[in-house]
């Protein structure tokens, strides 16, 4: 049992528990969960959370999981979802058992176990309009009304179910409902509907359908016909779990799954809801569904983030029963860890200044070597050319000679800081623009302190990163911030369009990185040295252009 678990030596969480004393005590052998999207938009950090959850318990008791696009709503839902939807779950590390499902390749039984229930008096045709079905319905102190059609016989209704099927109908004009109790306290079981007349096509039935299965009547019956074990869901179907259960008792249904519900996660300065997603791409407030300050799945892997990352947040968080908002700075840091431990080294600097190095001749090329990884010597080595012409970061020079040693360790004029994993060198002069910008320095290096300390007298204020002037490449960087400024976008009746923030992405050309950088591959992240996390854009980068994401800051900076 939960080797997972064990070895992470973590208590069990109470869906786990659960599955323990189910298999414990023979109620199931084995154990079969799913993960349901709705293919109408792309998959979220909220989704990760549910496909972790699920293919984690499966793996953890040796069963399996399912991928089941939950497709019984024909208007919303289109390919592109499916692709991406499949592309995320394989990226995040899982695989599902046997092929995708489909809910709408169970039409056909859907229909008999409609038919079934009308055979059984327990479903009818209802021809109330929406409104007055809404009046009927009562509220949650108020007991509904029986529907004027809830009395008829089954024949009628048979008929009457033919007629919806065959198009007969148009849409709205009837549906077919299950017969519980207009009385019952739980307004889920007052009668709810079953099926609806929808003249669409759907993406995998065709026209071969005018009437579909509403989610409830359709969710429980998907889960019975895959032999689902734990139906596991989010808290907002706690008040559908009594009609889920109607069902299986109701339907001869292969087997009887269990519904269990935990609470959904909840990031601050994010939004995790699907229609809302949507509205930023389809207004282009970002550029797409993999826009890198997407809380998808698809942007944060554009962004840099592993798939380990995203898995280690998700076991973080745990999975309890009452909802509460993580701090996206959980998120952040578990991106950052993995970064730290994984990613590779490189050196890139951002806002160039030349320096000039006088004692160094023209010709020389020299070559630097670094470990690709402090901590990881099997990553081997790389070379870094060195001449006469190097850049630095212009935040790393001040002509401030008044600047305390503590307060800043980059090069001062006058005086001396170490090239990383280079030489000690000495800014002797500064050359500036009209507006008294400084564009070059000139400095001489030390002799002999390539990996060795200088002469006694010499103290470098720190370490800066650098670049060969006259062998690097040049790329443009792109620096990201959160999207939203407001902690809680869209809580309450905010506009979250409002919360948008305005920087939240600076793209900066002419950056000079380290030759090596010319073989990065697309999503594969580095450290840039002082600067953070990159990895290359799939998207915006080509043969000749590189386009660098910075995936994340070497330290947090929000929490200030
Ligand atoms: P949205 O609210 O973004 O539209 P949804 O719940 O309609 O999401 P589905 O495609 O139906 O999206 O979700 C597939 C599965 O993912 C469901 O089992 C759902 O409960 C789960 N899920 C969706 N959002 C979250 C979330 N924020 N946290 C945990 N699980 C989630
Ligand atoms: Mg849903």
């Amino acid at each position: 049992m939960s080797e997972k678990a064990a070895s992470e030596s973590r208590p069990l969480n109470f869906i786990e528990q659960i599955i323990k004393k189910d298999l414990d005590e023979g109620v199931h052998s084995n154990v079969v969960t799913r993960f349901p999207p709705e293919p109408n938009g792309y998959l979220h950090i909220g989704h990760a959370k549910s496909i972790c959850l699920n293919f984690g318990l499966a793996q953890t008791f040796g069963g399996q999981c399912n991928l089941r696009f939950d497709d019984t709503n024909p208007e919303k839902e289109e390919m592109e979802y499916v692709e991406s939807i499949k592309r995320d779950v394989e990226w995040l590390g899982f695989e599902w058992a046997g092929d995708v499902r489909y809910a709408s390749s169970y039409f056909d039984q859907f229909y008999e176990w409609a038919l079934h229930l009308i055979r059984e008096g327990k479903a009818y045709v209802c021809h109330l309009s929406p409104e007055e079905t809404k009046e009927y319905r009562g509220w949650a102190t108020k007991p509904g009304k029986d529907s004027p059609y809830r009395n008829r016989s089954v024949e009628e209704n048979l008929a009457e179910f033919e007629k919806m099927r065959a198009g007969e109908y148009d849409e709205g004009a009837c549906v077919l409902r299950a017969k519980i109790d207009m009385a019952s306290p739980n307004m889920n079981m007052r009668d709810p509907m079953l099926y609806r007349i929808r003249k669409q096509a759907h993406h995998q039935t065709g026209d071969k359908w005018c009437i579909y299965p509403t989610y409830d009547f359709a969710h429980g019956q998907e889960d019975a016909i895959e032999g689902i074990s734990h139906s596991i869901c989010t808290l907002e179907f706690a008040d559908h779990r009594p009609l889920y259960e109607w069902f299986i008792e109701n339907l001869p249904v292969p087997s009887k799954p269990r519904q269990y519900e935990f609470a959904r996660l909840e990031l601050n300065y994010t939004v995790t809801s699907k229609r809302k997603l949507k509205q930023l791409v389809d207004e282009n407030h970002v550029d797409g569904w993999d826009d890198p300050r997407m809380p998808t799945i698809s942007g944060m892997r554009r962004r840099g983030y592993s798939p380990a990352s995203l898995r280690n947040f998700c076991e973080m968080i745990g999975v309890t029963k009452s909802g509460s908002t993580i701090d996206v700075g959980q998120l952040e840091y578990c991106v950052r860890d993995d970064l730290n431990n994984n990613a590779p080294r490189a050196m890139c600097v951002i806002n160039p200044l030349k320096v000039t190095i006088e004692n160094v001749k023209p010709e020389t090329k020299k070559t630097m070597v670094q470990p690709v990884h402090p901590n990881k010597e099997e990553l081997g080595e790389r070379e870094l050319p060195f001449s006469r012409e190097i850049y630095i970061d212009r935040a790393d020079f001040s002509e401030d000679t008044t600047l305390s040693r503590k307060k800043f360790k980059r090069l001062v004029l006058g005086e001396y800081v170490r090239l990383r994993g280079s030489y000690v060198i000495k800014a002797d002069a500064v050359i500036t623009d009209e507006n008294g910008e400084p564009t070059e320095i000139v400095a001489t290096l030390v002799p002999k302190t390539v990996g060795e300390n200088p002469p006694e007298g010499i103290k470098p204020r720190g370490v800066i990163h650098w670049v060969d002037a006259n062998d690097c490449v040049d790329c443009e960087v792109r620096l990201y911030d959160r999207l939203f400024n407001d902690e809680a976008p869209d809580a309450g009746d905010k506009n979250f369009l409002d919360a948008l923030n305005p920087e939240s992405l600076q793209i900066i050309s002419g950056c000079k990185a380290e030759k090596g950088l010319v073989n990065a591959r697309a999503e594969q992240s580095y450290q840039f040295e002082r600067e953070g996390y990159f990895c290359l854009d799939s998207k915006y980068s080509s043969d000749d252009k590189l386009v660098f994401n910075r995936t994340i800051g070497l330290k947090d900076n929000w929490k200030k």
